[in-house]
């Protein structure tokens, strides 16, 4: 007997088992999501790992995911099986991976998740993710089997396996007594809680997979089901009559083979003489049911995908606890022979602390594949700019080299197209909704409207897409585009008014004395309390060539064609005339508070406003400034 070397899980590690044991009843099925992304990953790790060291993996065994499912019977308890022929763990591996917890963002949500609810928590783990820790969801024993790959420094690796109980705050790790049974990667026995047996059937881990990983592993999953066949009676039955060309295992990486034999059926006369003609009869066979032979959901046509398998799918392969907004499917041609295929999807709201992120944060989440592999979502130097860095991207190249590392692809050509490619498609998301869906497109504003702004503000290049899709509050409506706002122009108008205040609410700023006499004759206001606002009017400047005007600071001009200018001037001056002696003593009386006094014909009801000049600074700006000079 093998030793057994017995540790203890780390404390955080023992706490997460216990929520998930404890609260998940209704998210059970995330365990077979999560153990095919592992599986998932730790292929694709293995395949990256092959391209700089060929002798991990010389292409000779199939990369693929299997499961199987075994009955209870008398003594044995029921079981899902699930092997991936991936990296595989040494057995140091599968005490550090499996036993602690090395991922960021663990004990904020132990945190949260131990101050709340089932329910709650089942929520948060939805969010999260919880990984290996799923598994226990359903079974109440797990043995992980594994075998990492042959390599120099591990030249004769031994197949371990690491086993715990939900019960129990421990963990083991031995040799496996079975041998080396696997050629390389990793098998997961769960050995099911009664609960839990409903899993195993075959059109419940169908449904599982589809529905979670069959669009977003881009090695095959199969799973071993039973087939009744009719063969011919003088042909002895072998497994390979199985129908299924896919067979995945050509190799003798099935350790078990041997014993899915074939059961013969028992026939009664009567069905025998039916089968009489040619001699057949009828067998029971074990067949691979390849679960995920769609191809991905970036390859599909847009018109046959729904809008929830979009959502499903996007929650899966980005870990997105919650639906995306909207979404973007499109394909195209860099210009010099790469074609490709994505989705862009924008999430249901930033990050919190995204506006805090500094200036040259770039994009994380644009997944790159190759013919559907992943290949990186570091895209460098070449991955979004800030403005757009909270888009989540697939997007699936077809002739770039599959073997390429990382680093030879950052200096592709295809590479440094990429940003412009997406978005140029982004940019047309925005425009489509806007135009096409209102509602969403108020939703998306809601989310993502400072961002927009951010973005007119930063990419010179794509200004004039992106300025017709900001939207304002303004002294008559609420979300109102520029556009609007011209068309909404009155005769002779030739400023876009504005007043600015941050932080005010724009019911206040409707109220404010510099709008008065703009409101009463008429004219729309667009009300700002961002600094953004402020960010985007400073540099854009003008709008289809007419210039905002700030209504607190001179040179607001009145375009009425009802009010003569020579007459208005007129009247102006006698104003001046007669206020003459008011006006010498208020400019002799304020001269170390203002620099003049005038008079004005922008108020209707209040007697008198401080401006700042033409060229000055408005008082926003003047307080951001004192502010920042301490
Ligand atoms: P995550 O996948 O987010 O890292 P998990 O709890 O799902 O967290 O898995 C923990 C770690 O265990 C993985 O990072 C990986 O190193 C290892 N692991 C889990 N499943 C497998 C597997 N099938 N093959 C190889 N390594 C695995
Ligand atoms: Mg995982």
């Amino acid at each position: 007997d093998a030793p057994k070397a017995k540790h203890n899980y780390q404390s955080d590690v023992a706490r997460l088992r216990k929520i998930v044991i404890n609260s998940l009843y209704s998210h059970k099925d995330i365990f077979i999501r999560e153990l095919i992304s592992n599986a998932n990953d730790a292929i694709e790790k293995l395949r990256l790992t092959a391209l700089k060291d060929k002798s991990i993996y010389d292409g000779a065994n199939p990369l693929n995911i299997t499961i199987k499912m075994v009955k209870p019977e008398g003594e044995n308890p029921g079981r899902i099986i699930i092997t991936d022929t991936g990296i595989g763990m040494t057995p140091e591996e599968l005490t550090t991976n499996l036993g602690t917890l090395a991922k960021s963002g663990t004990s904020d949500f132990l945190a949260r998740a131990e101050n709340q609810d089932a329910a709650g928590q089942g929520n948060l783990i939805g969010a999260f993710g919880l990984g290996f820790y799923s598994s226990f969801l359903v079974a109440d024993r797990v043995f992980v089997a594994s075998m990492p790959p042959k390599t120099a420094a591990n030249p004769e690796p031994v197949q371990h396996v690491f086993s715990s109980h939900a019960e129990e705050s421990a963990f083991e790790v031995y040799k496996d007594p079975r041998g080396n049974t696997l050629d390389r990667g990793t098998e997961i026995t769960l050995v099911l809680k009664d609960d839990a047996l409903e899993y195993i059937d075959e059109n419940k881990l169908t449904d599982l997979v589809h529905k979670h990983s069959g669009m977003s592993s881009a090695f095959p999953i199969y799973l071993q089901v039973e087939r009744k066949k009719e063969v011919p009676v003088e042909e002895e039955a072998k497994p390979e009559a199985s129908s299924d060309a896919e067979k995945p295992f050509e190799s003798k990486a099935e350790g078990e083979a041997d014993d899915e034999a074939i059961v013969e059926e028992v026939k009664t006369d009567e069905e025998k003489e039916k089968d009489a003609k040619p001699k057949t009869k009828e067998i029971t066979v074990e067949e691979w049911k390849h679960l995920n032979a769609q191809p991905p959901i970036w390859m599909r046509d847009p018109k046959e995908v729904s809008t929830e398998d979009y959502e499903t799918f996007y929650k899966a392969f980005f870990k997105q606890a919650e639906k995306p907004l909207a979404w973007h499917h499109f394909s195209g041609d860099s210009g010099d022979g790469v074609s490709f295929r994505g989705i862009a999807f924008l999430p249901a709201k930033l990050d919190d602390g995204y506006w805090q992120q500094p200036l040259q944060s770039v994009s994380k989440d644009i997944k790159l594949m190759v013919k559907r592999v992943f290949i990186t979502s570091d895209l460098g130097e070449n991955g979004l700019p800030k403005w757009a860095s909270w888009v989540k991207v697939v997007v699936d190249a077809e002739d770039l080299p599959l073997n390429v590392s990382r680093e030879t692809l950052q200096s592709t050509r295809f590479l440094k197209q990429l940003k412009g490619i997406i978005i140029k498609h982004l940019i047309s998301m925005f425009q489509r909704l806007a135009s096409d869906d209102k509602e969403k497109f108020e939703e998306v504003e809601k989310a993502f409207g400072g961002v927009l702004k951010f973005a007119a503000v930063e990419d010179v290049k794509n200004r004039d897409k992106l300025v017709p899709l900001t939207r304002f509050t303004t002294t008559q409506r609420n979300n109102t585009s520029l556009d609007q706002y011209l068309e909404n122009r009155k005769k002779g108008q030739k400023q876009i008014f504005y007043l600015s205040e941050l932080a005010k609410p724009h019911s206040e700023l409707a109220k404010s004395i510099f709008v008065e006499k703009l409101h009463a004759r008429g004219y729309e206001v667009l009300l700002l309390n961002e600094p953004i606002d402020e960010i985007l009017v400073g540099n854009v400047r003008k709008y289809k060539l007419v210039p905002f005007q700030d209504v607190a600071k001179a040179g607001l001009q009145f375009g009425d064609e009802d009010t003569d200018p020579e007459e208005e001037k007129a009247e102006q001056k006698r104003m001046e005339e007669k206020y003459k002696p008011l006006m010498e003593y208020l400019r002799k009386e304020a001269k170390d508070a203002v620099t003049n006094v005038i008079i004005s014909n922008r108020l209707v009801t209040s007697p008198c406003a401080i401006v700042a000049d033409a060229h000055g600074y408005t008082a926003n700006v003047e307080r951001m400034m004192s502010a920042s000079n301490g």
